[in-house]
């Protein structure tokens, strides 16, 4: 690939504050406030709308030159004293942005020193509890921003109980943590198949209505839904956590089991045959239930059209792109439907994804040699699909540009997705996911090859008179 001698063109990763923002929008009754100037929220808050199709509403302490010099501490309690005001939330995320990390202003510091001015104490039945979270963006990107939000969030409401030497009851539910952030889709199916399996459950952040909400005739001042702030706090209560992501450390499912005992284990995202089947043998293994058979026959309706087209996928080179984990099951599941993915790559720095990939490829595809790629912005990518000659790309809108130039397939996956509409429909998780991708990814694969789908059968001969054939045309694949 080209050697370059400056830092970032295109980035293939959004604003470590704006993951906070996608973690945050899935717990009941909060808003988000970004410390810094207006331009981080305006470019996040229309991202997510473009992305979501929903209006997102993101505050900002709005800092201009002068606070850039003397600090914002005054311009961030007047952004809280109005959020609290206009919005009255029950809980508010704020995240700093480049300009307060750099400026260097203490922000769980500003935060003591308001509530004290203000009398706010930390009893989330009766206070609004504020959450700070150092997302500065030059250091990582949004995957890193969600995790420590969740993460702070988790601390947050546990802190109570550990002061008062938490006496635990147990609840005998199951956590659900994502590291990365899902479609509402996602969400809604991963819900539906623990409603089936009959256990108790607390997904966070649980983002299905609050990013997919239907028409109201009046809009709420904060999206309706999210985890509802009890069950966060009855989180060090239950039996076990599930982490949905293996390559990024879960900090959230860490802190329940370092510090309340609650057992975390984590599971690939479940993308494809092999990781919705780990995902269910846990399932299976926490809660003692057998897999209802609704999922057996998805299972099988999966198997069926893998057999069905594979001979279409057979070997087609792949190049994907997008978030740690979700590449990583991307990557598993198409290793399974026999496809040759060439590239494999993340826009996050991460230092256990090469591991991670190549691990996969060793266990499935010994043969196959990936390139694998992380910290990478789109020209860095679009040299590697130069080189190594994908026929089909995987990943989120901002590789359609490199799709147009090169005039290869895009298949549309993770966030954001600007160009199209439904992201917030698009499911990928769980078994009906894998069936729903596979026949996106076929069908793309054969507009672009112009390939017939099935044999076409020509009338037969008994029907279209003397000495007409019966013959068939077979897709080229
Ligand atoms: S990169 Fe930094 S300054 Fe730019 S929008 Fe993101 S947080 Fe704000």
């Amino acid at each position: 690939m080209t050697k370059r001698n400056y830092a970032t063109v295109n980035p293939c990763v959004m604003c470590q504050p704006m993951g906070s923002a996608l973690a945050f929008k899935g717990i009941e009754n909060t808003m988000v406030l970004y410390h810094g100037s207006q331009g981080c929220s305006t470019y996040m808050r229309l991202h997510l709308s473009h992305h979501f199709r929903e209006p997102v509403e993101i505050a900002s302490s709005s800092l201009n030159e002068k606070e850039a010099v003397y600090g914002g501490t005054e311009n961030l309690k007047k952004g809280l004293k109005n959020v609290i005001k206009r919005y009255n939330p029950k809980v508010i995320g704020v995240a700093t942005t480049c300009l307060t990390e750099t400026i260097g202003d203490d922000v769980p510091a500003i935060i003591k020193e308001f509530k004290e001015e203000e009398g706010i104490g930390d009893d989330p039945e009766k206070d609004i509890i504020i959450i700070p979270v150092s997302t500065p963006s030059y250091g990582e990107s949004h995957v890193s921003g969600y995790i420590k939000a969740l993460d702070a969030v988790v601390r947050k409401f546990s802190e109570k109980s550990g002061e008062e030497e938490f006496l635990k009851i147990p609840n005998g539910k199951l956590n659900l943590i994502p590291v990365e952030s899902f479609s509402p889709a996602d969400v809604r199916e991963i819900k539906e198949i623990l409603e089936f399996m009959a256990g108790d459950y607390i997904f966070l952040p649980d983002i299905s209505d609050t990013f997919d909400a239907p028409l109201r005739e009046k809009l709420p001042k904060i999206a309706v839904g999210g985890t509802p702030l009890s069950e966060i706090a009855d989180m060090p209560n239950s039996r076990a956590s599930i982490g949905l992501g293996v390559v990024s450390t879960n900090l959230a499912v860490k802190y329940l089991e370092d510090y309340h005992g609650v057992p975390g284990h984590n599971v690939p995202i479940p993308i494809g045959l092999l990781n919705t089947d780990l995902f269910f043998t846990e399932l299976v293994r926490t809660l003692g239930c057998p897999i209802p058979d609704k999922y057996q026959n998805e299972r099988g309706r999966l198997l069926d059209a893998m057999v069905d087209v594979h001979k279409y996928l057979y070997g087609v080179k792949a190049a994907v792109y997008g978030d740690p984990d979700s590449v990583f099951s991307l990557t598993t599941f198409m290793l399974e439907l026999g496809m040759n993915p060439v590239l494999v790559s993340t826009g996050s720095k991460n230092r256990d994804f090469e591991k991670r990939i190549k691990q996969i490829f060793e266990e499935i595809r010994p043969e196959l040699e990936p390139v694998v790629l992380d910290g990478i912005d789109f020209d860095t990518l679009n040299d590697a699909v130069s080189e190594c000659g994908p026929e089909i790309l995987i990943g989120n809108s901002k590789g359609r540009y490199i799709a147009k130039a090169r005039d290869i397939p895009l298949v549309r996956v993770g966030l954001p997705i600007h160009d199209r509409v439904g992201a917030q429909r698009i499911l990928t998780v769980g078994y009906r996911g894998a069936l729903e991708l596979l026949d996106r990814i076929t069908n793309t694969i054969l507009e672009a090859t112009d390939t017939f789908t099935a044999p076409v059968q020509v009338e037969p001969a008994a029907y279209a008179g003397e000495g007409a054939k019966d013959e068939r045309v077979e897709g080229s694949r």
